[in-house]
């Protein structure tokens, strides 16, 4: 009898001082962790480096992605305590100058060169996660004056976000890039690179971690990069729908749609997509969800994506193992539901952002999917890359995908793809080797037994591009 498949949907936990214990890490991997997100948007990047170590060594086998925190525009710091600001109340918005610049109740201190000289009178200006919102009066000279419409404490350094074309931003910026140097050094899998824009951002990246670096994953956040959706895609390996930002720069109620859209489009270019934010976010402080929570993660495993994240509620929250645990059910649970063969059957062709090779991978592995159709008990992917099985991940078919891998940095970066079991294979440099390894490591694994018949993907060992040319329908003996 084969092995049922696991559960497919990858859950993906930020990593941050309330999971940065070897214990903890251990707890959250057996809750069900695929995935370690390390933000490097606070702290130095000795401690994210100190943090990357520990999460290797406690958890080897999770995938960790370090995230970019890209071109973000905060206020200068407010003080101890916070400071409250109520609608009605006027603030003023100054540039921050140097580095002793604070941000009061009454003087909003912008820590970019330009924006405060872009505003113009009716801009809406949001602090934070959008819970405080400006809206511009006046400008003369310098000085810009506001409103504010809706009020709330502003702490800390909270992010300020102004209409599109008010602040030069570019994607990576140069504290990216030394970061991202550091992390490749370390032996990262997947970096996020936040507010792209365009393709060329992502293609900035690449040119600095190189073919064989790490996954690449673009976060959709800003307006541009929906608009630039399939560009970016052909140009990263994996994307994000990180709702938080993107829930500041487009109206908020277009962000479930978006979500979709994006989920879609990502599954047509055969990338891996995470849905990011506030999916458990009372989690932070409650032992217990939301009904409304609860119903946002099955949702997204209902529309299709290949991983949930939980970002504060593993990173700062009281209770990070519950979080991971209490996700990991409600994907297992939405999945008993999702309907396999409709989803199959939905699929148009694959986008096919390469060349030659890629369109040929999109063939085999759509023929892989209707031969499997026929009562095969597994469908295996001969993969060097991590590619094919990547590709075929796309058709969410019910019966297990069995990566055969000869590296553990593949195995690693698979961990981001939908449904992907991963077993490991010596390298070979025959096909007829490469195949017949693959259908003893997943039997080995309780993947197929004798009797069953498996779909088996391979390439042609000698061929430089990952290209899969190979269809294989194997009785298991
Ligand atoms: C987001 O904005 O949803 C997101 C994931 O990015 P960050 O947490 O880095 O702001």
């Amino acid at each position: 009898m084969p092995r049922s498949p696991q559960r497919r949907t990858r859950v993906v936990a930020t990593i941050g001082p309330a999971s940065s214990d070897p214990a903890v890490l251990s707890a959250m991997v057996a809750a069900g962790m695929d995935v370690a997100r390390l933000p490097l948007a606070h702290g130095s990047i000795d401690d994210a480096v100190a943090r990357f170590r520990l999460i290797r060594s406690a958890a080897p086998d999770v995938g960790i992605l370090a995230d970019l925190p890209g071109p973000k525009i905060r206020a200068a710091a407010f003080p101890e305590g916070g400071a409250r600001v109520n609608a009605g109340d006027a603030i003023e918005l100054v540039t921050a100058e140097g580095k002793d610049t604070a941000s009061s109740a009454t003087r909003l201190a912008v820590a970019h060169e330009d924006m405060v000289q872009q505003l113009i009178p009716g801009d809406r200006v949001l602090l934070g996660d959008g819970l405080v919102a400006l809206q511009v009066e006046d400008r003369t000279g310098d000085r810009v004056t506001a409103r504010v419409l809706s009020g709330g404490l502003l702490q800390g350094r909270p992010g300020v976000t102004a209409p599109a074309g008010r602040a030069r931003l570019v994607t990576p910026t140069p504290e990216d890039l030394s970061r991202l140097e550091v992390l490749l050094s370390e032996g990262v899998d997947a970096v996020a690179v936040s507010f792209v824009r365009r393709a060329a951002d992502m293609e900035a990246v690449r040119a600095v971690v190189g073919a064989d670096g790490p996954l690449l994953m673009a976060k959709i956040e800003t307006g541009e990069a929906v608009d630039d959706l399939d560009h970016i895609l052909a140009a990263s390996d994996a994307v994000m729908v990180a709702r938080g930002d993107l829930g500041v720069r487009i109206p908020l109620e277009d962000v479930p749609h978006v979500q979709k859209m994006v989920i879609k489009a990502a599954v047509r270019f055969g990338r891996p997509v995470t849905t990011a934010t506030q999916m458990l976010e009372s989690m932070i402080t409650s032992p217990a969800p939301t009904r409304a929570e609860v119903t946002d993660v099955a949702n997204a495993v209902f529309d299709g994506t290949s991983a949930v994240m939980l970002s504060g509620e593993t990173a700062i929250g009281l209770h990070p193992v519950a979080a991971v645990a209490t996700m990991a059910n409600i994907a297992r649970r939405a999945e008993a539901d999702f309907d396999h063969s409709a989803w199959g059957e939905g699929l148009g062709v694959q986008a096919v952002a390469g060349g030659q090779a890629e369109r040929i991978t999109a063939t085999t592995t759509s023929a892989a999917w209707r031969a499997s159709r026929e009562g095969a008990a597994a469908i295996i992917a001969c993969t060097r890359s991590g590619t094919t099985a990547r590709v075929i991940s796309r058709f969410r078919p019910e019966i297990p995908i069995v990566a055969a891998t000869p590296s553990t940095r593949t195995a690693r970066h698979l961990t981001l793809s939908w449904g992907v079991s991963t077993v490991s294979v010596p390298l070979s440099d025959s096909t007829d080797d490469i195949v017949w390894f693959a259908v003893k490591a997943a039997v080995e694994a309780g993947f197929a037994a004798a009797g069953d018949v498996v779909v088996v993907l391979a390439g042609s060992p000698t061929e430089p591009d990952p290209i899969t040319d190979t269809m294989r329908i194997v009785s298991v003996h």
